[in-house]
């Protein structure tokens, strides 16, 4: 497993599914992880839960869309913490319809949460970082940023367009030891999931070589080895963890 001791960690989207995870995942590995989300009471409990199994978890509601309330959060964490080294932009929301269908409004909500809010969260982490030339920045986009999907327009778009942020992150903050880099997951098992039929997860499988729908904590493993000092020398990359369905 990989080493996170005397790191410090901001998950976003913490409050459930993969995020909820990952934040498990990473105190577990050590870090102080900074659980994130909109809700309070849920994220207290996640947060709640961490520090119950002996690891170190803060809860701090912020939305992301919303760029001084991420740069309150990051100095909350800083004077708490003393430190930033690993970002972790998971929220993210779909609105899915057709593209003669859908509205502006539905459109411009997915942008602001799944795209301006991972490059809120880089703006405000990246001053803290640059000043201890060392970083990890990791982007949860989505194989439907690479391959595009009917009815998703405007969360393909978002998906997509992290997959350019982190590339530009990881060029700008290469030489300040920072990495950036992305993970798409495929079809994972959570409350979106769960909610198809047997008929539909069963097409689902069969498009999958490894033959299962992943799980959250195969999206945290992947998670917390790109956050390792193991992972120093891979920046600007996707990583599809999907059960092989894109290659
Ligand atoms: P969930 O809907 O289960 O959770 C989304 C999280 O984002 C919640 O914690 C929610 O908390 C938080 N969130 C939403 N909007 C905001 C906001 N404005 N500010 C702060 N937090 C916000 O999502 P999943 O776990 O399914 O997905 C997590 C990530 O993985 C997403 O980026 C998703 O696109 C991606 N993904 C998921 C796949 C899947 O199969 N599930 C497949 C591919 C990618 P709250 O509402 O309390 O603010």
């Amino acid at each position: 497993m990989n080493n996170l001791e005397n790191k410090v960690a901001i998950v976003t989207g913490a409050s459930r599914g993969i995020g909820k995870v990952i934040a498990q995942n990473i105190a577990k590995a050590g870090a102080k992880t900074v659980c994130v989300s909109r809700s309070e009471n849920v994220i207290q409990n996640v947060s709640d839960e961490i520090n119950g199994k002996g690891y170190i978890s803060i809860a701090l509601t912020c939305d992301i869309t919303n760029s001084e309330n991420f740069q309150e959060l990051v100095k909350t964490v800083v004077d708490r913490f003393g430190s930033i080294d690993i970002l972790v932009n998971n929220a993210g929301i779909t609105k899915d319809n057709l593209i003669m269908r859908m509205s502006d409004e539905d459109w411009s909500t997915v942008l602001d949460t799944n795209l301006k809010g991972a490059f809120n969260g880089t703006k405000a982490v990246t001053r803290h970082m640059m000043k201890q030339h060392s970083g990890r920045i990791i982007n949860i986009s989505s194989v439907v940023g690479l391959t595009g999907n009917a009815g998703q327009a405007n969360y393909a778009a978002s998906k997509a367009g992290l997959i350019g942020l982190t590339k530009a992150t990881a060029k700008e903050l290469a030489s300040r030891g920072i990495t950036a880099n992305c993970i798409a997951p495929g079809y994972i098992e959570t409350d979106m999931t769960n909610q198809l039929s047997d008929k539909i997860k069963d097409a689902l499988i069969e498009q999958i070589p490894i033959g299962r729908i992943g799980q959250a904590e195969d999206i945290a493993h992947a998670v917390c080895f790109l956050a390792s000092d193991e992972a120093g020398y891979i920046t600007g990359q996707t990583i599809t963890v999907d059960g092989g369905m894109v290659m």
